[in-house]
C-alpha cells in the first residue's frame, strides 16, 4: 500500500496528466510552452507529463513545422487521433449509427442503417452491434479502444402514434456489452442531452456553462446544462420540454395531454400549417425552402411556428436563466428561417435579467453532434486517469465471433 503522502502526489500527477490530455483533446496540437502557460504548471513538469503520455501511446511530440525566430523551438503535443478512439453509437428516431471517434473529437469511421418503425431501443442492440463489428474489422492492430457510449432518443412512437418512453439507464449499455462481449463498456444517455453536451464542449456554445439545447426530431426535447453539468433528472428523463403545455385549447398530443409545445413547434406543426402531410419528414426542408423563396403559405407557416418557438423559449429562459439557447436537429433550420419572429417574441416576454445577456444560436455540429457528444462521454474515464485506462482498455479489434 502506498503511504498517504505518496498517494497524494500520485493523485496530483494523475490530475495533471488528465489536464494535459484534455487540453490537447479539446484544442488540438499545442506547444509545450502554451501548455505551460495555459495550465499554470512549470516547464519541467509539462515536459515530464508529455513524456509519460507519449510513452503510453496517447499523444505524439514533434518539433513545430513553422519556423520560429530564435532559440530552441517548443515541442508540439498532439493527440493520437488515429490510434486512440471511442465507439460512439446513436439510436435516433429513424436510423441507427455507429462511429469510431478519435481522441481530439475526429470521426474516423461511420456506419448507419435505417431504424424500422416500431423497433424498440433494446431490439436495436443487435443491428448496432453488427455495425460496430463491421467497423472494427478495419481497425489497426495497435489501436486503443478506450470506451463506448450510446445516445438514445428515449421517446418513441408506437403504431397508434402514442408516445412511449424507453429506459436509458443501465439496461441498454449492459445489453450492448453482452452483445459485443469485449471492450471497456458502454454508457447510455439521452440523445438531446448528448447533442447538447457536444455543443457545450466543441460547438457553438463551447465554454458556455449555462445553456439550453433544444433538439427537434419526431418530438422536441432539451439538453439542459447548468453550471457546466448536464441536468439529467430521475433516471435521465429530464428535458421533456416538448410536453410543456403552452396552449390548453390546442391539439391533442401523443403523450395524452393537449396543447403541448411540440404540437405547436414540431415538424408536424410546420407541415400542417403549410398544407402538407404530417409525418412527411422530407417535406420540412421543402417548406423552409419555399418560405425562403417567398411562398406566402410557407412563410406564414414558418412565422406561426417561430412565434410559438419564441413563446416556449421565453418560459424556459425565465426558469433556467441560461447564457445561450442552441437550436439543433430539425429546430436548427426552423429557428434560422424564423429567427426574427423568435427574437421579437422573446424580446416582449422574459424579464430583462433573463434576456439581456442571452445568445440564441443555431447548432454548429449538425447531425454529427450526437456522435461527438457520445464520444465525449466515452472519453471521460480516459481523461480522468489517462494511464490507467490505457492499460485496462481493450486493445485491437473486437473479436467478430
Ligand atoms: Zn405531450
Amino acid at each position: 500500500m502506498p503511504s498517504v503522502p505518496g498517494a497524494s502526489q500520485e493523485e496530483i500527477r494523475r490530475q495533471n496528466l488528465g489536464a494535459v490530455l484534455r487540453y490537447v483533446h479539446l484544442h488540438g496540437p499545442t506547444s509545450r510552452a502554451e501548455l505551460t502557460s495555459r495550465l499554470g504548471l512549470n516547464r519541467s513538469t509539462i515536459g515530464a507529463l508529455a513524456a509519460d503520455l507519449v510513452a503510453s501511446g496517447l499523444v505524439t511530440e514533434e518539433a513545430p513545422t513553422t519556423a520560429r525566430r530564435a532559440g530552441r523551438p517548443s515541442l508540439v503535443v498532439s493527440p493520437r487521433s488515429d490510434r486512440v478512439y471511442a465507439q460512439a453509437l446513436s439510436i435516433d428516431a429513424d436510423r441507427l449509427r455507429a462511429a469510431r471517434v478519435g481522441l481530439g473529437g475526429r470521426i474516423l469511421d461511420l456506419r448507419e442503417v435505417a431504424r424500422p418503425v416500431g423497433m424498440s431501443a433494446v431490439d436495436a442492440v443487435g443491428p448496432l452491434a453488427d455495425l460496430v463489428r463491421d467497423m472494427e474489422r478495419c481497425v489497426a492492430a495497435d489501436a486503443l479502444l478506450v470506451g463506448g457510449a450510446v445516445a438514445v432518443t428515449d421517446t418513441t412512437r408506437d403504431a397508434d402514434d402514442r408516445i412511449r418512453i424507453v429506459g436509458i439507464d443501465g439496461t441498454l449499455g449492459a445489453a450492448l456489452e453482452a452483445e459485443l462481449s469485449a471492450g471497456p463498456g458502454f454508457v447510455a444517455g439521452d440523445l438531446a442531452d448528448i447533442a447538447g453536451l457536444a455543443e457545450h464542449v466543441r460547438g457553438v456554445a463551447a465554454g458556455v456553462d449555462d445553456l439550453i439545447y433544444l433538439h427537434g426530431g419526431l418530438g422536441i426535447s432539451a439538453g439542459i446544462i447548468v453550471g457546466g453539468r448536464l441536468m439529467i433528472g430521475h433516471r435521465g428523463h429530464s428535458g421533456k420540454v416538448g410536453h410543456m403545455v403552452v396552449n390548453p385549447n390546442g391539439l391533442p398530443c401523443g403523450c395524452g395531454s393537449r396543447g403541448c409545445w411540440e404540437t405547436e413547434i414540431g415538424e408536424n406543426a410546420l407541415l400542417r400549417h403549410a398544407g402538407r402531410d404530417p409525418g412527411d419528414r422530407a417535406a420540412v426542408a421543402e417548406v423552409l425552402r419555399a418560405a425562403a423563396d417567398g411562398d406566402r403559405t410557407a412563410r406564414e407557416a414558418v412565422e406561426r411556428v417561430a412565434d410559438w418557438l419564441g413563446f416556449g423559449v421565453a418560459n424556459l429562459v425565465n426558469v433556467v436563466n441560461p447564457d445561450a439557447v442552441v437550436f439543433g436537429g430539425s429546430l436548427r433550420d426552423i429557428f434560422t428561417a424564423g429567427a426574427d419572429t423568435v427574437r421579437s417574441r422573446l424580446g416582449a416576454m422574459p424579464l430583462p435579467v433573463s434576456r439581456e445577456h442571452l445568445r440564441l444560436e443555431a447548432a454548429a455540429l449538425g447531425p454529427d453532434a450526437v456522435l461527438i457528444g457520445a464520444a465525449e462521454l466515452a472519453f471521460d474515464k480516459l481523461l480522468a486517469d489517462p494511464l490507467n485506462v490505457g492499460v485496462a482498455g481493450h486493445v485491437g479489434p473486437v473479436d467478430p465471433a
